[in-house]
C-alpha cells in the first residue's frame, strides 16, 4: 500500500482551500430539474427570463433523476424555500430523449404528461406561488439537432408573467 495516498476518511486527510466568499443574497426562486446535465443551461436561462431573475444566485436548484415528476416526495427543499425564504417563483421541469429517472422505453409524451400531473400537485401545495413549467428535449431534423424547450406559466400571478419571446 502506498502511504502517500490517503485511504481513510480521517480529519487530517481534509484538503483545505480558501476562496472568495459569494455573498448570500435574497432567494426569489426555486427550480427543480433532472440531474441530467444536458438541458440544465437551457431550462435555467428560460426560467430566469420568464421569472425575471437576473442571475443564477437568485434561485435555488433542486436536481435528481427524473426531475419534477419523480421528485414529488422530496419536499424539504421546495417547502423550505416557500415557507422559510418566502419564495414565490417556482419552476418545475423534466426532459425527454431518454431520461435515466424513468423506466427504459418511457416516451417523451409520457414524461411530459407526468410533469403536468406533478405540477398540478405542486400548485395545490404552494398556493401563493407562480409556477413555471419546462419540458426540454432533443429535436432531430435531418442532420441538425437542437434543443426545444416547451414552457407554461400557471398559478397565482401567472398572467403578470406573460412569456417573453
Ligand atoms: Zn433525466
Amino acid at each position: 500500500m502506498n502511504n502517500d495516498e490517503p485511504t481513510t476518511l480521517n480529519e487530517e486527510n481534509w484538503k483545505v482551500e480558501s476562496l472568495p466568499y459569494s455573498e448570500d443574497v435574497q432567494v426569489y426562486g426555486f427550480l427543480q430539474l433532472c440531474a441530467d446535465r444536458r438541458f440544465h443551461r437551457d431550462i435555467q436561462e428560460r426560467f430566469q427570463k420568464d421569472a425575471r431573475l437576473s442571475s443564477p444566485l437568485d434561485y435555488w436548484i433542486h436536481a435528481d433523476a427524473g426531475g419534477a415528476p419523480m421528485m414529488l416526495g422530496l419536499t424539504t427543499a421546495p417547502s423550505y424555500c416557500y415557507g422559510e425564504k418566502g419564495v414565490r417563483l417556482m419552476g418545475w421541469s423534466a426532459h425527454g430523449d431518454i431520461c435515466g429517472g424513468f423506466p427504459p422505453g418511457t416516451s417523451n409524451e409520457e414524461i411530459k404528461t407526468a410533469l403536468l400531473r406533478a405540477v398540478e400537485i405542486q400548485v395545490k401545495r404552494y398556493k401563493e406561488a407562480t409556477h413555471f413549467v419546462y419540458f426540454a428535449t432533443l429535436k432531430k431534423e435531418g442532420d441538425t439537432e437542437e434543443t426545444v424547450v416547451y414552457s407554461m406559466i400557471c398559478g397565482k400571478g401567472a398572467k403578470s408573467y406573460a412569456q417573453a419571446g
